[in-house]
């Protein structure tokens, strides 16, 4: 089987959104790529994710031609092209209609770092895309929804916010791999839903100060990282 390590890996990362909650039916979809090789692997469309196997996940190169397989891929396909693309780092992807983050995203409000849990993964402030035009909707419309991500993210770090809300659908993630993906989607769903008891609670609640924000963000991430064991990530 092509890319065996690679689609065990994305039908693993797409199994572990149905365990973890943050998926219905069969919403979601999550790929994953091999630079190396320029090919994509992501869960076909409309398989239920009981019934899922590593052969049925779908190869394909960046331009979204199919690789050895006869099932179709993910409608979504199109939208994690354009961010393999545009964001050079990242090696997985992951969609869900987690029902927090939804929220937030049909709300079209951005969710402002009001804690430290945010802080640990997201510098910042998550976005909201802007609305697409007609046009986008009636052409290309899931390659559409990826370039407008790229541009929401023309002045923000795909590295340091590894997730947006689509405005009046729902969140995209991205991740070093399949399986980071899936774990910054579950972390966003917990963040929203905190965000949401937050501003419940206190409607003036203010976001953290910068201070405490940069300060949980860089113990986790970059050069002067010392949270967890070395190489744990
Ligand atoms: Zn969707």
């Amino acid at each position: 089987m092509l890319l065996s390590h690679l689609r065990e890996q994305v039908l693993e990362a797409n199994l572990e959104l149905v365990r973890r909650g943050v998926v219905v039916f069969t919403f979601g979809n999550v790929s994953g790529i091999s630079r190396e090789d320029g090919l994509v692997a992501i869960k076909p469309s409309g398989v239920p994710y009981e019934e899922l196997t590593a052969e049925q996940i779908v190869v394909t190169d960046l331009d979204g031609r199919l690789i050895d397989t006869n099932l179709r891929p993910s409608s979504d396909l199109p939208t994690h092209l354009e961010l393999y693309k545009a964001f050079p780092n990242i090696g997985g992807v992951a969609h869900t209609h987690s029902e927090f983050g939804t929220a937030w995203a049909q709300a079209k409000r951005p969710i402002p770092c009001l804690g430290t849990t945010h802080a640990d993964y997201f510098h910042g402030p998550v976005p909201v895309t802007p609305d697409m035009s007609a046009d986008e909707i009636a052409g290309a419309y899931e390659k559409a929804t990826g370039e407008v991500i790229v541009r929401t993210f023309r002045d923000l770090d795909p590295d340091a916010i590894p997730a947006v809300l689509v405005a009046g659908h729902a969140p995209f993630c991205w991740g070093r791999d399949a399986a980071d993906a899936v774990h910054n989607a579950v972390i966003l769903e917990y963040i929203a839903r905190m965000a949401t008891h937050t501003m419940a609670v206190n409607a003036d609640a203010k976001p953290l100060a910068r201070a405490l924000h940069d300060k949980h963000f860089y113990r986790k991430h970059g050069p002067g990282a010392y949270y967890g064991q070395p190489g744990s990530g």
